[in-house]
């Protein structure tokens, strides 16, 4: 990928961080590598298609490293699982055979698996020996019939919201709109039909399909998630999306700006985290459509879904009400989890907000008033200090804040993409709900925070009998 190229992406005129500031939120600094390269960012975003094949062109390490690191659900196939590298070691790179290991590796793949698509990653060691990825790629493609989709997404090109961006890129340019999608029930056979498409929804731990059956309701037909629970053919037909739908905020907006410029695709950002939120989202997809009969159904299904959710929620808004959590995310979550915590009653002492745009960090103040406190270090000093300065009952936060939570007998709920639990949609509030009960209301806390045997008055009697 060209010096030019990357500038192009680092320079995301949707993205609110991007003017002013050289390489906005997808800036490569020092250490960005640490919470993952562009390679681990591209890898992500694709990795959810389902039906096609993944080579991660580079030494054993990268596929290594990486591998299942996402909780991404699919209906059918699962060839992300495989793994699939080229596996490059020193004698590849003296003797100058990584390209014909890889196109190897591409025969292989498509031979063994019969993929609806072979997209093949770049990393550092072959992007330094200058390997033609596009070339094999484009020869791999004309021998075999199938398509092979490269993604130059080294690690040392930036961080991993660069490779995020650069797959998107990939998207762009090599899938979407390359395939018209079926056609639909012609008009007058009962309600009319609308095509929307999802950008950066990953269905992790299936937390999509709370959502799904709410859609199809509606009459609204996914055309594509990019890329959660996706098929290769899907993501080609993205084109005729009648709106877009981008749900993480910063993350593949190249794809939702390009899709409008190229297509005329409205697109608006939203969220299925918390009831308020999951209702917002439904309207905004009526109103991008304008059609006034879908804004009466969606008004109808929201006003039944949450009749039914609060009756639900009852019992556990007894229990977490009063209740303070410190929220340590980004992104999305950032808000989109406040909302959703806000209207089960508890108080959020704190949010974290590295990873949140000024868009973001706004929608922070509007539900958390000008005296929220935002977080922009996740260092397990400042987590612990935060949460016992201020009495917090939970840290909701990613995986790798859980080892800093259970050393200091913290209450601790995962909210990363690593998670077990879906908690999109409607019914994604009750699992939420249910989790942070259990979570806070464990019997455990109690007894980890005793004191241990040995510092308990009077002596316990081995010791006693000891002396
Ligand atoms: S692509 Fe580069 S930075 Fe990323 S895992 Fe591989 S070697 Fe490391």
């Amino acid at each position: 990928m060209r010096t030019q190229e990357i500038a192009a992406l680092l320079d995301e005129p949707g993205c609110p961080h991007s003017p002013g500031q050289k390489g906005g939120c997808a800036r490569a600094t020092p250490g960005a590598a640490a919470g993952g390269c562009a390679f681990d960012g591209a890898q992500i975003t694709l990795l959810p298609i389902a039906d096609a094949a993944h080579i991660i062109h580079g030494p054993i390490s990268c596929a290594g490293s990486s591998w299942d690191n996402r909780g991404t659900r699919s209906t059918g196939p699962t060839m992300w699982r495989f793994g699939m590298t080229t596996d490059l070691s020193e004698q590849d790179i003296i003797m100058g055979r990584s390209e014909e290991r890889l196109f190897h590796a591409i025969k292989q793949a498509v031979d063994d698996y019969e993929p609806a698509a072979v997209f093949v990653y770049n990393t550092c060691v072959p992007a330094l020996t200058g390997d033609d990825l596009e070339a094999i790629c484009k020869s791999a493609a004309q021998h075999w019939g199938t398509p092979v989709v490269p993604v130059d997404c080294a690690g040392f090109y930036g961080s991993k919201n660069l490779g995020n961006r650069i797959a998107g890129e990939a998207l762009l340019n090599h899938v979407i709109g390359t395939r018209e999608p079926e056609p639909l029930p012609p008009e007058g056979q009962g309600q009319r039909i609308h095509d929307i498409g999802l950008i950066g929804e990953f269905n992790i731990a299936g937390e999509f399909w709370n959502v799904l059956p709410l859609l199809d309701e509606l009459g609204l037909r996914l055309l594509s998630s990019i890329s959660g629970d996706a098929r290769f053919q899907e993501v080609q037909t993205l084109h005729r999306s009648e709106a877009n739908m981008l749900v993480c905020s910063k993350a593949l907006m190249n794809v939702a700006r390009q899709c409008h410029e190229r297509y005329g695709t409205p697109y608006f950002e939203g969220s299925f985290y918390g009831v308020a939120d999951t209702s917002a989202a439904l309207r905004s997809f009526a109103e991008s459509i304008g059609d006034p009969d879908l804004s009466e159904r969606t008004e109808r299904l929201i006003a039944r879904e949450e009749a039914r959710i609060d009756a639900e929620l009852a019992p556990y808004r007894e229990r977490l009400r009063g209740r303070r959590a410190l929220l340590y995310t980004g992104g999305v979550k950032s808000w989109s989890v406040v909302s959703a915590l806000q209207d089960l009653g508890m108080e959020i002492v704190a949010t974290g907000t590295t990873k949140s745009t000024e868009a973001d960090k706004a929608r922070i103040r509007d539900l958390m008033g000008d005296s929220a406190r935002m977080l922009d270090s996740g260092a397990p000093r400042t987590l612990i200090d935060t949460v016992h300065g201020h009495d917090a009952d939970v840290l909701i936060a990613g995986g790798r804040n859980m080892y800093t939570a259970y050393k200091a007998r913290i209450p601790f709920l995962d909210i990363n993409q690593e998670r077990p639990h879906a908690y999109a949609g409607y019914d994604g509030m009750i699992e939420l709900a249910r989790q942070l009960c259990r979570t806070i209301d464990s019997p455990i806390w109690p007894q980890v925070r005793e004191p241990a045997p040995w510092e308990q008055e009077p002596a316990p009697w081995w010791e006693a009998a000891a002396s």
